[in-house]
Formats: structure tokens, sequence, C-alpha cells
């Protein structure tokens, strides 16, 4: 039982060290948006950073209103 028990402890530390590695990787990474041309590591829908697309559906919502009335 003594094994398993450091075996097990071993995989915890592995398993911490590869979250790491990819924590790493996904912050180096970044991506230019396509409306205000600010980098960002994470890009939505249409290439477009978080506040631009806010402001896209804003606008989308307006043209739908507009359609309704
Ligand atoms: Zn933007």
């Amino acid at each position: 039982m003594e094994f398993s028990g450091s075996k097990m402890q071993l995989l915890a530390v592995t398993d911490l060290n590869e979250q790491e590695a990819e924590l790493t990787n996904a912050q180096s990474k970044q991506y230019t948006c396509k409306g205000c041309g600010k980098e960002t590591p994470n890009l939505f829908q249409y290439d477009l950073c978080r506040d631009c697309l806010n402001q896209t559906f804003r606008r989308l919502i307006k043209v739908i209103d507009s359609v309704r009335k």
C-alpha cells in the first residue's frame, strides 16, 4: 500500500507540471483583433476581442429592434 501511495503522488506532480507548461504556452499566444488592432490572448467570433464583439452585438440589437418596429 505504501508503494502505490508514493506512485500516486508522483503522478500528481507530473500532471501539475504539464498543466503549468500548457498555461505558459497559452499566455504567450497573442491574437490581433480585427476591430481595434489590439493584441489579446482571447479572440472571439469574427476575429474580434471582447470589447469589439460587445459593440458589434449592440449594433446588431439596434438593427433587430428597428426591423421589428
Ligand atoms: Zn478589438
